[in-house]
């Protein structure tokens, strides 16, 4: 299937390992010129190599913490400046810490709302403009199972993807006739640090190891094993391509079957 994206320009944040990683590798694979960021320098750049060095088309890293306002506002004016357009975003961030309601005071919950919810309006603020003015958008937020079924442990998580969820809803509509699409997309259990950061946590919280939180995990999904980051990437590139194009205000998992809903 010819998903149309060479030429297409991509924002994907939070982007230099993971999950944002992933989306990134596949959306160059796909031909779509790509503009990475994170908040550590070096691992940034070796991400950058690493994927320039796979494709022919261009990629560009840009140092940034997307909880900072005018970080996100530096990304989005350096994508404009090499670029001149940017058709794809892909909100993204690390995850809040992991914790129950009394372990998070009100600083935590000031920087989770930053983070998970503050960070995805800033980066559709600053790319809508120019999409609105092209007639063409894809805005892909990269959420959680948990806006299905929460998930223990996770109070600040579970708490802000769901006004992640209800700002991308109302935020679809406003756009549609744009023919800007916003979907997101609900990782399940997928092996990446960010994983493994929360088995431990988990294990912490519960007297029990990492290993057993794993296996635990393996025993609540179907498929019977942890995704893998390319296999989430490749909705990701299905969403934003030209073929995905009546698709918008959905909530799409790739969870290998953990969420137990009907619909
Ligand atoms: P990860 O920890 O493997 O990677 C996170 C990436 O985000 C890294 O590149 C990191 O440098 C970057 N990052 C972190 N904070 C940032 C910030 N403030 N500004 C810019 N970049 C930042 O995590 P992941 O597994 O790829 O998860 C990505 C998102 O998906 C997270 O919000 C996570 O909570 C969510 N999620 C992941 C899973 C999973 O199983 N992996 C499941 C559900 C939800």
């Amino acid at each position: 299937m010819n998903l149309g994206l060479e030429g297409k320009v991509a924002l994907v944040a939070a982007a230099s390992r993971g999950l944002g990683r992933a989306i990134a590798e596949e959306l160059s694979a796909e031909g779509a010129s790509v503009v990475i960021c994170a908040r550590g320098e070096d691992e940034l750049e070796k991400t950058r190599a690493a994927i320039a060095a796979k494709t022919s088309v261009p990629v560009v890293a840009v140092k940034a913490d997307v909880s900072k306002a005018d970080d996100v506002n530096a990304v989005i004016h350096k994508a404009l400046d090499v670029f001149q357009r940017i058709d794809i975003v892909v909100t993204n961030a690390g995850g809040p810490p992991a914790g129950p309601f009394e372990s998070h005071g009100a600083e935590a919950w000031e920087s989770a709302f930053r983070l998970t919810l503050e960070s995805v309006v800033n980066l559709c603020r600053g790319v809508l403009p120019g999409m609105k003015e092209r007639r063409w958008g894809r805005i892909l937020n990269v959420t959680s199972i948990a806006v299905k079924q929460p998930v223990d442990n996770l109070m600040l998580s579970n708490s802000l993807r769901a006004a992640v969820t209800g700002f991308a809803r109302t935020l679809a509509n406003e756009v549609a006739p744009y023919g800007i699409t916003v979907n997101n997309l609900l990782p399940g259990y997928t092996r990446t640090e960010r994983v493994e950061q929360l088995a431990a946590a988990t294990a912490k919280a519960t007297g029990s190891t990492p290993d057993v939180m794993r296996a635990k995990w393996e025993a609540q999904i179907p498929m019977g094993r942890l995704g893998e980051p390319r296999e989430f990437a490749a909705l990701a590139a299905f969403l934003a391509s030209d073929r995905a194009s009546y698709i918008t205000a959905q909530n799409v998992a790739v969870d290998g079957g953990w969420i137990r809903g009907l619909v």
